[in-house]
């Protein structure tokens, strides 16, 4: 006991002279590469971590004011929408170079590549809207949101009229809106004045004033057109659930026709399709049998975008999983149990029975757009959508821009475009207030002018027109499969489609996500279904 404790008071003695073996290179590089791996692992916690505490934690924002501290009026910048075109130009944009409102009649931004995954319960709905106020909240400058359609825009007066939606004034504004010209009506924002505005109000869905078309289906373009979706394909399920198997109406209530073979009609078939052989298949087997999908497009093929390869591999998706495609065929009129449809080649007519009808056959313009481009004369021959110019001016106006959907250019009506235009807008935006700032000095400092005058230049010189970098086309063909059309600058184009593709599809689409919140949520819905399924009950 006495010769232990005094060993430990002096240290142990040495008793073997073992020489150090040399870790081997293995144990070397194992060492590193999990301490690495350790680091990387906590470095990515951290980030995730410090970007979910900045997205619920905005900072103090400057308020609107009527002037700059120089005595320069502070111009109203009116953005109509936030869509894909609008939420970059939010992002990127100086908000205290101008009094900015974003009027439009949700406070969200759709996510829509997603939302064709909607109506099964592949990616719950609400994981799919990101709140406009997480974009606003964190800009420098005050934003202003109004919750309103814009119902005219009068190009001369620089004024819009707006339509609120909401019945539940109790007789004050809560917002101080002094720095803003509104005209308001018993608490009613009926108007407002804008020095500058930005029109991004997308577009509507296209029914080329088909017969019927309006009454009887339901498209797939916003929130409520996939909750309609889900609604009605349960509903068919079990009202066919409790007739007899050789019943007619059982067969007509089974059959979901998709009208439109463009990306969405195709996104949604795939989809609706792994919903029946994934899910419906376990719960009710002899439904699922019966519950068919007829996709009619009036072009000889679907994904009229898309290279031929990715379109003959989607085709051969569709016949492995029983999704009927009829093609060069045109529906031509709507009723509330049937769809005509003229085949092209033999000029035949027949009728088709259906349980539930998706529409997706593009884009229409909105009401205001048209009503915009009746009264500008540049507009005269604007058929489609707003003509621009490479600054995204609109033909005719000197402060009226505009952007996405509801733009016609020489490129897709995709988010694609529209985000790269806001982008663009954002700069362009900076750039006409400093050159507005410089105007204003000039008038007021003559004894620099040339010097401003050399600045001003510089900052036209800078005010470049929009470029559009097309990096590619990607879409869901179901059977968790994807095709993408890539392309890299101008000299790579590269054609893929399958599970892999599938996988790239996702990531590209979570990256894409505005929120780190909805990021992780959206991947553990997926995890979710691929563990327990999708839901097969009504809400
Ligand atoms: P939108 O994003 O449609 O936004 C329009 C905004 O204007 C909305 O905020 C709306 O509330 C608001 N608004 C409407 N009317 C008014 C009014 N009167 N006053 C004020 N505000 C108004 N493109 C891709 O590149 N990749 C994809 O994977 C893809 N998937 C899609 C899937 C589906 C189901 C759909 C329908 C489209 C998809 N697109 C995709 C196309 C893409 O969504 C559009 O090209 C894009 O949304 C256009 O952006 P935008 O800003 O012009 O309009
Ligand atoms: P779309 O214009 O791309 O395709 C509509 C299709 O419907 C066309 O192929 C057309 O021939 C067909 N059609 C029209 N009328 C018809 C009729 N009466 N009967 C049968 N077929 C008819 O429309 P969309 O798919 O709604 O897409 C709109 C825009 O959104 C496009 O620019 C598209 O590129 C974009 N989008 C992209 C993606 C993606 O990239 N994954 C997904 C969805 C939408």
């Amino acid at each position: 006991m006495f010769h232990l404790s005094k060993r430990l008071l002096h240290g142990t003695p040495r008793v073997f002279n073992v020489p150090r073996t040399k870790p081997s290179a293995l144990r070397t590089t194992w060492k590193v590469a999990s301490r690495s791996v350790l680091a990387a692992v906590v470095g990515a916690g951290a980030y995730v971590s410090y970007k979910l505490y900045e997205e619920v934690h905005p900072a103090e924002q400057q308020k609107q004011l009527p002037a700059f501290e120089n005595g320069m009026k502070k111009k109203t910048l009116v953005i109509l929408g936030s869509g894909w075109g609008l939420i970059p130009l939010l992002k990127n944009l100086d908000t205290t170079q101008y009094n900015v409102v974003i009027v439009l009649p949700r406070n969200y931004f759709l996510f829509t590549p997603l939302l064709p995954s909607c109506p099964t319960g592949t990616v719950e709905l609400r994981l799919i809207i990101e709140p406009v106020r997480a974009i606003t909240r964190k800009r420098k400058g005050e934003v202003l949101y109004l919750e309103a359609e814009a119902t005219d825009i009068d190009p001369v007066n620089r004024k819009i009229t707006l339509k609120q939606l909401t019945t539940v004034h109790s007789g004050h504004l809560g917002k101080d809106l002094s720095s803003l010209r509104l005209t308001l009506l018993e608490d009613i924002i009926t108007h407002l004045e804008y020095d500058y505005l930005v029109v991004g109000v997308g577009a509507m869905p296209l029914t080329f004033g088909i017969p019927g078309v309006a009454e009887h289906l339901t498209f797939l373009k916003e929130v409520s057109d996939s909750i309609q979706i889900r609604r009605r394909l349960m509903d068919v399920i079990e009202a066919a659930n409790i007739l007899p198997r050789d019943d007619p109406e059982r067969k007509r209530l089974l059959n979901i026709v998709i009208c439109g073979g463009g990306p969405t009609g195709v996104e949604v078939a795939g989809e609706l399709q792994d919903y029946i052989d994934q899910d419906l298949k376990l719960w009710m087997p002899e439904v699922a049998e019966e519950l068919h999908i007829t996709l009619v497009e009036a072009m000889p093929h679907v994904l009229l975008t898309f290279n031929e390869k990715l379109v003959e591999y989607t085709q051969q998706v569709f016949q492995d999983t029983n999704i009927n495609l009829v093609t060069n065929t045109m529906i031509t009129k709507v009723t509330d149990t049937r769809v005509t449809a003229h085949h092209k080649a033999d000029g035949t007519e027949d009728e088709i029975p259906y349980g539930m009808l998706i529409w997706a056959t593009g884009n229409a313009i909105r009401p205001v757009v048209k009503g915009l481009i009746a009264k500008i004369e540049q507009q005269k021959n604007a058929r489609r959508g707003l003509l621009v110019n490479e600054h995204l001016l609109v033909d005719g106006t000197d402060n009226i821009f505009a952007l996405g959907d509801c733009t016609f250019t020489k490129y897709a009506p995709t988010a694609q475009v529209a985000f790269q235009q806001g982008q663009f807008l954002a700069k362009h935006l900076e750039r006409l207030h400093a050159a507005d700032e410089l105007h204003y000095r000039l008038l007021r400092e003559p004894e620099n002018k040339e010097r401003i005058s050399r600045k001003l230049a510089r900052v036209q010189k800078l005010m470049a027109p929009f470029e559009y970098n097309h990096q590619g086309a990607l879409a869901y063909i179901g059977l968790e499969r994807a095709v993408a059309d890539l392309v890299w600058g101008d000299w790579s184009n590269v054609l893929t489609g399958g599970p892999l593709t599938f996988l790239f599809w996702r990531s590209a689409y979570i990256y894409m996500c505005l929120l780190v919140k909805n990021q992780l949520l959206v991947c553990l819905d997926w995890a979710k279904v691929s563990m327990f399924g999708r839901d097969i009950s009504k809400e």
